[in-house]
């Protein structure tokens, strides 16, 4: 690797007053020691919440400072990997890197990613090693995306899980004086052609050794061992993982998952195996069926001798007639509920709402596999008014302005926006207070300018760090789990599925969606308006033959819903519901009635309006679900 001629040190004299961390930065500077950022990821202790609270308060009041540094350093790094070199000749400018770098999707950045999944240098793109490839639940072609991955991306990642502590902490008292239930899972993992390995962010991170080495510190205690955690068995990790808990139950001071459908999904798993779970407390043993050895050994150790009495008790509150404030019944001394239950997981509210007994929910942070952006500073705050403040070391970030077209808020609540693909991008500072914006990154890992398809609203400022809504994801009009699915995926997935009724002389009118999360697992419905070619009247519908309809839909989502589906059980089976003739027709009367322009009026294709649902189905003629688990194995 060439050294680039940038002198890291000019960046650092504009620093008239310097916070700890740009004083690092200097430091690491003089005597050309290479920026590096390691200086950017301040070492602190997670348990000293004014050491952490001070980072922050440095961070957020340096964001231009700090975005200037970080850019600076990915292109000082990364300026002769081809991908850079083939824009900047060389030229080490940030505002040459803006002027002819393009702003890029996925598929632009694809074919080099494939190249390094197949063997070539990561220098293709990247300055340092990539060491993985995380699979993204967006996806390409069917496939999950892949996002470059290296070995200081770790460290940035703990430091970023370190900063969600003096947060929690200073507004939750005592959550030193006991433990955490979170439900965390791996996800099955595959390798690349050359090697490499590929799989979720979150599966990487558990495995890696930051997580294996966290400090147990006060405020880290997890009731799930490691080992269940690590157990690539869902069932069984999902099982041992509640039965610890249950085991613990007067020492956890806060639960969680990942994602809120997560959450649900355990209290599902905890209704259907309660009775169980209680046998296996009594007896002081774990059901012969936890065959993964280490998982059998550390849930035996937690679980120690027969407690009859523990068994009854949660018997007595499993068993009682409501589910209504189950976690507080069961883990009594619960202060909040730690899930992300914005953006498309904002539809599980009310069931957690229900399940809660009234604890607050807590979204504490907005990341992905491209990079994690932003820590919720306002932790206790309702779902409905969270926002995520961007942290400034994390990536360079920049934002696409986007146009709302509020037409189509009014009926399905799916906002088209409009975004130019001449738009400007501008920086994290220059944002604006109540624009919608996309969020476009360079990452230290090789994502130059690529946009990661989240619309997000700006709400407000903490110091100078801007303060953002999560809006939703661009394009995305289904999700259950960490599935995403799009118009066009939907499109092609009920066109091989109409083909089968097309066959028999039928023809499908209209088509619209909704994510039905009234019962856990949640799954999608999809509204179908058929009739026999050539008249007005419903066909008699041959069940077997809707049935496969729906299991055609299934197999032809992308493999994200698939695996979903077959492997996590996270989500349900696909319906269709048939509707009767003229519902479409009512159903643009209502969105026409609620300021749509019958003009430029469009079947939403995914519908999210109470009432709207309500329209169509009163008109509900016949009800068909999918009967198998739609195919699905690692990488296919
Ligand atoms: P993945 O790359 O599969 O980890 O998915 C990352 C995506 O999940 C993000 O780009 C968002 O669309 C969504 N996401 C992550 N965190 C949040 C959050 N706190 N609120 C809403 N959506 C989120």
């Amino acid at each position: 690797m060439r050294a680039c001629p940038i002198n890291c040190t000019a960046v650092k004299q504009q620093l008239m007053t310097c916070s700890s961390i740009t004083n690092d930065v200097d430091r690491m500077s003089r005597g050309n020691i290479p920026c590096r950022s390691p200086a950017m990821l301040p070492d602190f202790d997670p348990n000293d919440t004014e050491a952490g609270m001070k980072i922050l308060e440095d961070l957020t009041e340096n964001v231009h400072r700090m975005q200037q540094l970080v850019l600076e350093e990915i292109i000082t790094r990364n300026a002769h990997t081809e991908y850079l070199e083939g824009f900047l000749n060389g030229q080490c400018d940030m505002q040459v890197f803006k002027d002819k770098v393009p702003v890029v999707n996925y598929e632009d950045i694809k074919p080099y990613i494939e190249r390094i999944a197949n063997g070539d240098s990561s220098n293709v793109i990247s300055a340092e090693p990539i060491i993985e490839l995380l699979t993204s639940s967006g996806t390409s072609g069917g496939q999950p995306k892949m996002m470059p991955s290296t070995a200081e991306d770790l460290h940035r990642k703990t430091f970023f899980y370190n900063l969600l502590v003096p947060v929690m902490n200073k507004y939750v008292d005592g959550l030193d004086e006991g433990k955490a239930m979170y439900l965390l899972f791996v996800k099955p993992e595959t390798k690349t052609p050359s090697g490499l390995m590929a799989r979720p962010v979150l599966t990487s991170y558990y495995k890696s050794s930051n997580f294996k080495n966290r400090p147990f510190n006060r405020f880290n205690i997890y009731t799930s061992p490691d080992e269940t955690i690590l157990c690539s068995d869902s069932k069984q990790s999902m099982y041992c993982q509640l039965l610890c808990g249950l085991v613990q139950r007067q020492e956890v001071l806060r639960v969680g998952a990942v994602f809120a459908s997560a959450f649900l999904r355990a209290i599902k798993f905890l209704e259907d195996n309660w009775n169980e779970l209680c046998s296996n407390i009594r007896a002081g043993r774990v059901s012969d069926w936890i065959t993964d050895p280490s998982c059998r050994n550390a849930v035996s150790l937690i679980l120690g001798k027969p407690d009859p009495e523990l068994a009854d008790l949660i018997e007595h509150e499993c068993g009682g007639e409501s589910w209504e404030g189950i976690i507080k019944k069961l883990w009594p001394r619960t202060k909040y509920i730690e899930v992300i239950v914005t953006g498309s997981m904002a539809q599980y509210v009310s069931t957690l709402e229900f399940y809660s007994g009234g604890l607050p929910l807590v979204s504490t942070m907005y990341a992905s596999s491209e990079c994690y952006f932003g820590i919720n500073f306002k932790p206790l705050s309702k779902p409905s008014d969270v926002s995520y403040t961007l942290i400034p070391n994390m990536a360079y970030f920049e934002f696409l302005p986007v146009n709302k077209n509020h037409d189509d808020v009014q009926c399905n609540g799916v906002c088209k926006e409009n975004c130019g693909e001449d738009v400007e991008t501008v920086e994290l500072v220059d944002v604006k207070l109540g624009q919608y914006y996309e969020i476009v990154v360079t990452t230290f890992t090789g994502l130059y300018r690529y946009r990661v398809g989240d619309i997000l609203m700006v709400t407000g400022f903490h110091n100078k760090a801007p303060q953002f809504r999560f809006v939703h994801r661009r394009n995305v009009v289904l999700s259950i789990d960490t599935d995403k699915t799009n118009e066009d995926d939907l499109l092609k997935a009920v066109t091989k599925a109409k083909a089968i009724v097309e066959s028999l002389g039928f023809l499908l009118i209209e088509y619209t969606s909704y994510a039905d999360t009234s019962s856990i697992p949640g799954h999608y419905v999809i509204f179908w308006e058929l009739t026999s070619k050539g008249s007005n009247h419903l066909p008699v519908l041959d069940p077997n033959l809707m049935e496969q309809c729906c299991s055609t839909v299934e197999e032809s989502l992308d493999s994200v819903y698939r695996r979903c589906r077959r492997k996590d059980n996270s989500i349900g089976a696909l319906e269709i519901r048939v509707v009767q003739h003229g519902t479409f027709d009512a159903l643009m009367d209502f969105c026409v009635s609620q300021g749509s322009s019958v003009n430029q009026y469009k079947t939403p294709r995914c519908i999210k309006s109470e009432e709207a649902i309500n329209i169509l189905d009163s008109r509900v003629v016949g009800r068909f679900f999918s009967r198998n688990a739609p195919y699905w194995e690692p990488g296919k």
